[in-house]
């Protein structure tokens, strides 16, 4: 039944999903229906949310009974298995098991740096390693390399995946000098599967811990061991950090995660809500979005406080419960983000009036600047297409309209404009 349920799936799947996921199933038929036994977490997970229900819908339909299809880990090993994992986990892995690529939430800003810890946290990929991910505080570097090492426990349990901060490493080698225990420390170090070191610009001036790390990172790489690493900004950027390290780095792939835009900090916020029963109106959501920009940590204390205050007061959250709750937070916010502010900033950013921003004038010099500063109008504060349009000496909303999706497109055609628009942003809000 089960061959004849896959066949029809191959008809239905991509050749890649149907081997990644559902060959590696092992089915058992019971008086219910089919257990499926999937080899690992990770298979399971993925088989039940996606695919559960199109497996049902084929079995009754090829004459099984599906009342119950169920999808667990199994075979022989499984105990043993579990008894290994959490020991691996939390005591010597260092990994957090809440930081994984499911809760990772992906949008433009990140997907690149996803995209990349996935494939690094395959086994055999050798293309990636190292991998470094690099980028500003606050935007999911630390998230995404516990998400490498979490995939690599879900493949496999057995695999050495050790976490350390860049401080942690340096502690430990002075303490293994200190005590003669030098040996210790690399054997350790170099005994890994996998070695994730968050953090790397804390190595700037510690050459001794450099000398180390260097040694262990040529040892890892030779026998192919995973290394992934992270630093808050572009490694070469980073004074004090040798540069035979820093061209160590650059032969593996080394990927930036941005600042997150409006949408995907907003699904941030929403999906951070679920994940403490909390629900999260969307408007509140993009309220909170659009003042809190500059990371995601930023975005999580705007959450906590706001679901906390809720909790306590018994109140639903709407826009102006944000507002009363987040008063303080947001207060610089607003009173930074005014129209008024908003054509002043532009007009000063790109040398021209701010009369000529409301004026009739059509010459490109001006229309192009008034369109970034309507988009961002419309992104950043709460005021209406037609408010926004009278703002600008009294265009109609189809105008704020046209100029939104013009700069959108833009934005993507001209990296030069996307600066632009992002620096404006940013000095708008910070
Ligand atoms: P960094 O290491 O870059 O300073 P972290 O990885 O510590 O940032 O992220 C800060 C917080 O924001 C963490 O709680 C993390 O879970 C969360 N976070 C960051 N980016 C995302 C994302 N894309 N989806 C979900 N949570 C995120
Ligand atoms: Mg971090």
């Amino acid at each position: 039944l089960w061959q004849r349920c896959l066949s029809q799936l191959e008809s239905r799947l991509s050749e890649r999903d149907i081997n990644m996921w559902l060959r590696p199933l092992q089915a058992v038929a019971t008086d219910h229906g089919m257990d499926l036994l999937a080899p690992n977490e990770l298979v399971r997970e993925q088989v039940d949310r996606e695919y559960r229900g199109v497996i049902e819908s084929i079995l009754s339909g090829i004459g099984g009974n599906a009342s119950q299809v169920r999808v667990s880990v199994g075979g022989g090993e499984r105990s043993a298995r579990a008894d290994a994992a959490p020991a691996m986990r939390g005591f010597r892995s260092n990994l957090d098991p809440r930081y994984t690529f499911q809760s990772f939430v992906q949008g433009k800003s990140n997907q690149i740096a996803r995209a990349a810890a996935e494939q690094a946290a395959l086994p055999e990929n050798a293309a990636y390693n190292p991998l470094l991910i690099y980028g500003g505080v606050g935007l999911g570097k630390t998230h995404l390399m516990h998400g490498v090492g979490n995939r690599m426990l879900d493949l496999n349990q057995r695999a050495k995946v050790v976490y350390v901060r860049s401080e942690h490493f340096v502690n430990e080698l002075i303490t293994a000098i200190r005590h003669n225990r030098m040996d210790d420390f690399k054997a350790f170090y170099r005994s890994v599967d996998a070695l994730l070191i968050d953090d790397i610009q804390f190595f700037a001036g510690k050459d001794r811990s450099q000398e180390e790390f260097f040694h262990t990172f040529n040892a890892l790489l030779e026998s192919n061991q995973r290394i992934v690493l992270t630093c808050d900004r572009f490694p070469k950027e980073v004074e004090g950090l040798e540069d035979r390290l820093k061209s160590r780095f650059s032969w593996g792939l080394s990927v930036a995660v941005e600042p997150p835009e409006l949408e995907t900090r907003v699904a941030i916020l929403i999906a951070k809500a679920e994940q403490h029963d909390v629900v999260l109106p969307q408007e509140v959501a993009f309220f909170i979005a659009k003042r809190v920009r500059s990371n995601v940590r930023d975005l999580e204390s705007a959450l906590h406080r706001l679901t906390a205050t809720a909790k306590f007061s018994g109140s639903p959250i709407t826009i102006d419960f944000a507002k009363q709750a987040l008063q303080d937070m947001l207060a610089v916010y607003d009173r930074l983000v005014t129209l008024e502010n908003i054509q002043r900033t532009v007009a000063e950013y790109f040398k021209i009036r701010i009369h000529d921003l409301n004026a009739k004038k059509r010459s490109r010099s001006v229309a192009r600047p008034r369109q970034i500063a309507m988009a961002l109008a419309k992104e950043l504060t709460n005021h209406s297409l037609p408010e926004i349009g009278a703002a600008f000496g009294g265009r109609d909303h189809t105008t704020v309209l046209h100029a939104c999706r013009k700069i959108k497109e833009l934005r993507e055609s001209e990296p030069r404009l996307d600066e632009d628009y992002n620096n404006l942003a940013r000095t708008l809000t910070s």
